[in-house]
């Protein structure tokens, strides 16, 4: 039985997905072969990536000036990646929590990080207001803040300035304006896929904005760019996934349907542990409310029963929602796959419990 998945990533893949890779595990189509054990140069490898590709590119309308690779590395190695590509003096970069941080960290090796928002003065609970610099040579932001649980639905506004996005937790689950941006990246472990690939959406004249500075060859978009992502050999089941799984989104009508039904989970559950006197949420700003990532915590009387729930809920078949060890609390992550029977069921677990103990 397939219990109810609120892990924040690897998390729920959608389950044709899992059957075409697990198919293709055995046989790739016909090729006699598995997608384990078919070259990456081959034809029929090379049919898989490109409708990856041309699937993101439908699915998000993104404009013909831009390229869609698939890396390795994670969207951890992008931190690194991006200021040593891009960062000529000073960069600008919004710090929502651990993963911005984290971010900061690696650009601070290559120059001067400006921190233009920051929500850390009430613990990364709201998503600050950005106003964006002129003399920066990149704006850097995490769209989604997979342990905070802060999002930002706008695409913002930045001009002539680059922005550049982590949109590792909140990729496909809404409409963007890819044009607004000059770089999109992630892994792909939550709505795009299974872990192991990173995709990157980049404008194209990024690539005349390179910093003249010796740069390792995997490092350079640019080599990923002439290559087409096959400079060296590629993740190849875990696109495979990638390719299954916007297929399945294609399918299900595209990320306006991703967005209606994100709203309808995300409303469902903030809507009851607003209404349930044993829970709150943790955003204290309810704009700022993440429809990916469902923060919440115990009132302070009932603190002590953490684990008791935990057991409860994973009695009931519910897997995934102890908040991350940064934070503690509770995440219930509802990525795109999650469906509204999964909600269901844990809003009813938190009905039960606050019933033996309310
Ligand atoms: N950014 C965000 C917003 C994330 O949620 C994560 C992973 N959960 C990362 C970056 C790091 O991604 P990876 O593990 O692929 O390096």
């Amino acid at each position: 039985m397939r219990k109810h998945i609120f892990n924040a990533g690897p998390c729920k893949l959608p389950e044709q997905a899992l059957e075409n890779t697990a198919e293709a595990v055995k046989e790739l189509g016909n090729a006699g072969q598995s997608i384990m054990e078919v070259s990456h140069r081959s034809k029929e490898f090379q049919a898989v990536i490109d409708e990856a590709q041309d699937l993101f590119k439908e699915l998000l309308n993104i404009p013909e000036n831009y390229e869609v690779l698939f890396l390795g590395g994670g969207a951890s190695m992008q931190f690194a990646m991006i200021p040593y590509n891009f960062m000529n003096k000073k960069a600008a970069y919004v710090d929502t929590g651990s993963w911005s941080t984290k971010a900061i960290k690696e650009a601070k090796m290559f120059g001067e990080v400006e921190v233009i928002a920051s929500s850390e003065d009430k613990d990364f609970a709201y998503y600050p207001k950005v106003d964006v610099p002129k003399d920066v040579d990149y704006i850097h932001i995490t769209s989604n803040n997979t342990i905070r649980g802060t999002e930002i639905f706008e695409d913002l506004d930045t001009g002539d300035v680059p922005l550049i996005a982590d949109m590792s937790s909140d990729m496909m689950s809404r409409k963007i304006d890819v044009s607004k941006y000059a770089m999109i990246y992630g892994g792909a472990q939550k709505n795009v896929g299974p872990a192991g690939v990173t995709f990157v959406i980049i404008r194209k004249d990024m690539l005349d904005k390179v910093v003249d500075r010796p740069i390792p060859t995997m490092l350079k978009y640019e080599t990923h760019v002439k290559k087409g992502s096959m400079f060296n050999t590629p993740p190849c089941v875990n696109v495979f996934g990638v390719k299954e799984t916007l297929k399945w989104v294609k399918a299900q009508g595209g990320v306006e349907e991703m967005e209606r039904r994100a709203k309808e989970r995300a409303d469902m559950l903030y809507g009851e542990i607003d209404r349930n006197p044993m829970f709150k949420g943790t955003v204290i700003d309810k704009a700022s409310r993440s429809r990916m990532n469902i923060t919440f915590i115990f009132e302070e009387k009932y603190q002590n029963l953490q684990d008791d729930f935990l057991k409860y809920a994973a009695d009931n078949n519910i897997v995934g929602i102890k908040g991350h060890r940064s934070v503690g609390g509770f995440r219930a992550s509802t990525y795109n796959a999650s469906t509204v029977e999964d909600v269901k069921e844990l809003v009813n677990c938190m009905q039960e419990f606050e019933k033996q103990h309310a």
